[in-house]
């Protein structure tokens, strides 16, 4: 079971979370000249790295806040969480 830190509310329970997919998704800045491939790896194509991989979280049965958590792929453990507006 994880222990997941919300930036606002302190250590909890993962069951408190909802996962949210790959962290740093940029969306195209001018959507309407991506190429079709360029918006589908934009929509579809996520990393499945092993190792370090930043993800977004939800505490949804909390403060219902979006924030982000660096968290190994392997060991599960959890480096970090951050606000999603921080570096
Ligand atoms: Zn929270």
């Amino acid at each position: 079971m994880l222990m997941i830190n919300c930036p606002w509310c302190g250590f909890r329970d993962e069951t408190e979370f909802k996962y949210g997919g790959q962290a740093h998704i940029v969306r195209p800045s001018q959507p309407e000249l991506a190429s079709d491939k360029a918006w589908a790896d934009y929509l579809y194509m996520r990393k499945n790295e092993k190792g370090n991989h930043f993800e977004q979280w939800c505490h949804s049965s909390g403060c219902r806040r979006w924030f982000n958590v660096e968290r190994n792929t392997v060991t599960n453990e959890i480096t970090r969480s951050y606000k999603t507006d921080e570096k």
